[in-house]
């Protein structure tokens, strides 16, 4: 029987006939020692096939556990269950003085699915999500819990995983003294003379955004912090009035703007946690890269504008700080990050996304691993030269390839 079960976007229809939703944590334990194939399905908000099972393979939702998230105020720390969005993780750790250090541009996503594909926010000293994670547990392919923490030398490969190892069935993540975020909005930004290192550096936050219509950025978001000095931007106009990043898109779901002073988590995501911020009826790619070679590429996605600009709802360009996490699309290099938000006509948009990677190949991109891409398994090999090594994680974790599905078995290098 085919499934119905559909991701956000609605344009991957995974093979699975039901979504099982084990109620307690023995539950899982045996539904998964007992299953041959098994991947969890998060939010479902990734838009390519990294959460389908395979045929006959179980795919399972922790939305029936128990729910937890217990701030330890004196460490600084959170600890949340597998099943965790965003949203209700930012309002608890808030309510209790404590902050996040950054956050997507919805707060709409899981905790665990996001961190397992590289999720980031804006930033030139803010790594990815993952990057606040301290220690995971982890229910693997024989019913048993492996505890991951912060120096354990498994630990770097754990995190962003694609859901290779297990079902990450609670996270542990690092909090600071929660801030204030004013959020200013400036208007038409020109490409020609882009000091890009100065803009991005200009606030806690920044996030540049293009239609590709015409040269140059519509509109650039500055989130800064109110315990920071904010240096002036006197590269583009302030905007007089709210506004949504998607020409003729009402602003209303969008989080305060006109620097209105507000608590981080209402001002670092784009959109509001009380708005579904859009019907789903798009499609999305993203490319990393080094931020030094951000003005080089920008240039290069200008040179092929009116191609990208049909298919495009917007671009969103952002900076995410180096991190660690072996599959990280920024493992060991300060990079830019070029986002694509297309129309939901998987036919049209695919042409382009061919095309962009393209134009951005010299400069060596790595796929957001949850977005569409068509990038090669052995050009990502090439990308990601951590991959042998989690591998040999794989091997010893999951020896059986029980959460090994297509997606995941592509990447894969061979055994050594
Ligand atoms: C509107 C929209 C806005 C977005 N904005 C951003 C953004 O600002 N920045 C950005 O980087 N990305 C963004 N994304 C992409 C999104 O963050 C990623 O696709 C992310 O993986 C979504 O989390 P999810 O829980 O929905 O994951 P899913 O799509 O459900 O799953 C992703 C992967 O994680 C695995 N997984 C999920 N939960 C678990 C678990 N408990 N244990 C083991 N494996 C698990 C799944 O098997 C799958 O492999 C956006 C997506 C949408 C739709």
């Amino acid at each position: 029987m085919t499934g119905t079960l559909t991701n956000w976007a609605g344009n991957i229809t995974y093979t699975a006939a039901r979504l099982h939703r084990p109620a307690s944590l023995g539950a899982l334990a045996a539904l998964v020692a007992r299953s041959p194939r098994v991947r969890v399905l998060g939010s479902g908000h990734s838009f390519n096939e990294i959460a389908e099972p395979g045929p006959g393979g179980v795919l399972l939702s922790l939305s029936a556990l128990p729910q937890a998230i217990d701030v330890d105020t004196a460490a600084r720390t959170v600890r949340v269950s597998g099943g965790v969005r965003y949203a209700e993780l930012a309002r608890a750790v808030h309510a209790r003085g404590l902050a996040l250090h950054n956050m997507a541009s919805l707060p709409h996503i899981s905790v665990a699915g996001s961190v397992a594909t590289g999720t980031h926010g804006s930033g030139v000293a803010n790594g990815p999500l993952a990057s606040a994670v301290r220690e995971i547990d982890l229910v693997t392919a024989d019913g048993r819990t492996v505890t991951i923490g912060r120096g354990d030398d498994r630990f770097d490969g754990a995190v962003t995983s694609l859901g290779a190892l297990g079902v990450v069935t609670a996270l542990t993540l690092d909090l600071e003294p929660a801030f204030a975020v004013t959020q200013h909005v400036f208007t038409e930004l020109p490409l020609e003379g882009l000091d890009f290192e100065a803009v991005m550096s200009s606030a806690y936050s920044v996030s540049l955004f293009t239609d590709w219509r015409r040269p140059g950025f519509r509109q650039v978001w500055l989130k800064r912090r109110t315990d920071r000095p904010s240096p002036d931007f006197p590269w583009a106009a302030p905007a007089t009035r709210a506004v949504h990043p998607v020409p003729g898109m009402p602003a209303v779901n969008c989080t305060g703007q006109l620097g209105v002073p507000g608590p981080w988590h209402e001002r670092l995501p784009h959109f509001r946690a009380e708005f579904t911020p859009s019907s789903g009826a798009e499609l999305q790619s993203e490319y990393l890269l080094a931020r030094e070679d951000a003005p080089a590429a920008l240039g290069a996605l200008d040179a092929i504008r009116a191609t990208i600009a049909p298919p495009l709802r917007i671009c969103e360009v952002r900076t995410v700080a180096a991190d660690r996490q072996w599959l990280s699309p920024a493992y060991g290099r300060d990079s830019v990050a070029l986002h694509f938000t297309w129309v939901d006509d998987t036919e049209a948009v695919l042409p382009v996304v061919r095309r962009v990677e393209r134009a951005l190949e010299p400069f060596a991109p790595r796929p957001h691993w949850g977005k569409v891409f068509t990038v090669p398994a052995a050009t990502l090999r090439r990308r990601h030269p951590l991959l042998p090594r989690f591998r040999a994680l794989v091997d010893v974790l999951d020896p059986a390839g029980t959460f090994t599905n297509a997606f995941v078995a592509d990447v894969l290098p061979p055994r050594a």
